[in-house]
């Protein structure tokens, strides 16, 4: 078994290394919200009470710290995973205003997680959206109808069948440790190759108080459903979430053939251990991380917000948000 499980990602690792570079990067997610007006996937932190009682509706994100989270990302090489969250929070002008900022701010188009848009709402966002994601969690059918009642998988399908005609590229998320079963691999291949994605984000289960879910996944398992899409998509984006608690998973889901890790909080963790350990395992690897996890370098900040084609009442809060983030980092 472990001599299988060796040869499985080494096999992955010779699939990666024929199909793209030596490199590896952090993916950002940013969040509109904390908030989830559907909150009722079963795994899912906003889900909780807690969360629910802790977080109010009406609690959205300052426009300016998301794009303060966005500068400081542009500059530090780490790409946007995707803007997400805050299903149903926001109105889809405000989403659209949102999205044309941060792409401003990135200075290219940016990848969305928003939950179903329409057609009409597709081509709105176009000139500033490269592609769609789909957070479908997992895909064996009647676990998913379980996991998450409210959030259907046939709107998402349409969506991304929509996108694809429209000339977006897509993506889907997959939550690993949520019952599945190896075997149910099979869904997810078939739903990657049905919908030609471009691009995956894989997560570990992260087990939240308040859930049914006590356990995150084995790193062998996790990395197990990495290698094997690896090796079936060889020109597959993608991207692996680490835990929090567990940034030491790194080093085996880039040689199962990620080619990138996401899902860190990095702006709290910046120059911790953990982001050292990751930027080590990163290395041990034999990739060469293009992303800064660790050390500030000298960035002229102000002068990041001046070239900013905003109004200097929205420049002027970015740089408090700005300076407040940064004296954290340091
Ligand atoms: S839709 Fe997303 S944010 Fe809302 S409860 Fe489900 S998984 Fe959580």
């Amino acid at each position: 078994m472990e001599e299988n499980f060796n040869q499985l990602i080494r096999e992955a690792k010779n699939v990666y290394n024929a199909n793209f570079d030596n490199t590896a990067w952090f993916g950002r997610c940013i969040f509109l919200s904390w908030y989830c007006d559907l909150g009722t996937c079963k795994f899912c932190f906003r889900s909780t009470i807690k969360h629910k009682i802790r977080h109010a509706k009406s609690a959205k994100r300052s426009i300016s710290s998301l794009l303060t989270d966005a500068l400081i990302g542009r500059n530090l090489g780490w790409r946007i995973e995707f803007l997400t969250g805050g299903y149903r929070i926001f109105t889809f002008d405000e989403m659209l205003d949102i999205i044309r900022k941060v792409s401003h701010v990135f200075g290219e188009k940016i990848w969305i997680n928003l939950g179903t848009l329409d057609k009409e709402q597709l081509e709105l966002i176009k000139p500033y959206v490269e592609g769609v994601c789909a957070s479908i969690e997992t895909v064996e059918p009647e676990l998913h109808d379980s996991i998450c009642p409210d959030k259907p998988i046939q709107p998402y399908s349409d969506m991304l069948k929509l996108a694809g005609e429209m000339g977006f590229k897509k993506s889907m998320t997959v939550v690993i440790g949520l019952g599945e079963k190896k075997e149910d691999i099979d869904y997810l291949f078939d739903f990657i190759e049905k919908h030609k994605l471009e691009r995956i984000t894989f997560y570990a289960l992260k087990p939240v108080k308040g859930t049914p879910y006590t356990k995150s996944p084995e790193p062998e398992y996790y990395a197990w459903w990495i290698a094997k899409t690896r090796i079936r998509f060889p020109k597959l984006e993608i991207i692996a979430g680490l835990t929090p608690k567990q940034p030491d998973y790194t080093r085996l889901i880039l040689e199962a053939g990620a080619n990138a890790i996401t899902k860190f909080p990095v702006l709290k963790k910046f120059n911790s251990p953990e982001t050292q350990l990751i930027e080590k395992m990163v290395n041990d690897s034999g990739r060469k991380f293009i992303s800064v996890l660790n050390h500030l370098p000298d960035i002229d900040w102000n002068q990041k917000i001046d070239e900013l084609e905003f109004d200097d009442g929205l420049k002027e809060e970015i740089r408090q948000k700005l300076e407040m983030y940064l004296r954290k980092m340091k």
